[in-house]
């Protein structure tokens, strides 16, 4: 079984504004992100801390792109990182990843990427 790919990546955390509803980051609402890790945006959303920043690098990701990459409160991330999806793992495209890891001097995944099993949890 082989490493998943993202934990050898990390290039969506350091790429895009990961924007989202402040609620998600109300404990009082029940939000899991920590309200601490992010920022504000405008009167109905919050960011994920350093994604809006230039260069892009959310201050949650741990390591180094490319290499060895994790999210450091993967229990806990926004339903923007919930939604963005590692190209072609459940068999559909994601030009997020894509231009994700091109930007960072990555290949995109392919279909063959998939073909040896991979570590199930990224947690
Ligand atoms: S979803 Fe794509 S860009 Fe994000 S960490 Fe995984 S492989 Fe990298
Ligand atoms: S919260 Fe985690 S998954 Fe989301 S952008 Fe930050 S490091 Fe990446």
């Amino acid at each position: 079984m082989s490493r998943h790919p993202c934990l050898s990546c990390g290039a969506c955390c350091a790429t895009f504004r990961v924007a989202f509803h402040w609620s998600e980051a109300a404990p009082e609402l029940a939000g899991v992100t920590p309200p601490a890790l992010t920022e504000p945006l405008d009167p109905h959303r919050v960011v994920m801390r350093g994604t809006m920043n230039k260069p892009t690098r959310c201050t949650s990701l741990v390591g180094d792109i490319g290499q060895a990459a994790h999210c450091g409160i993967y229990a806990q991330r926004p339903s923007p990182c919930h939604a963005l999806q590692a190209a072609w793992e459940n068999g559909e495209a994601s030009p997020q990843c894509d231009r994700a890891r091109i930007a960072h001097g990555l290949s995109p995944l392919t279909p063959q990427t998939w073909q040896t099993p991979v570590t199930p949890d990224l947690a």
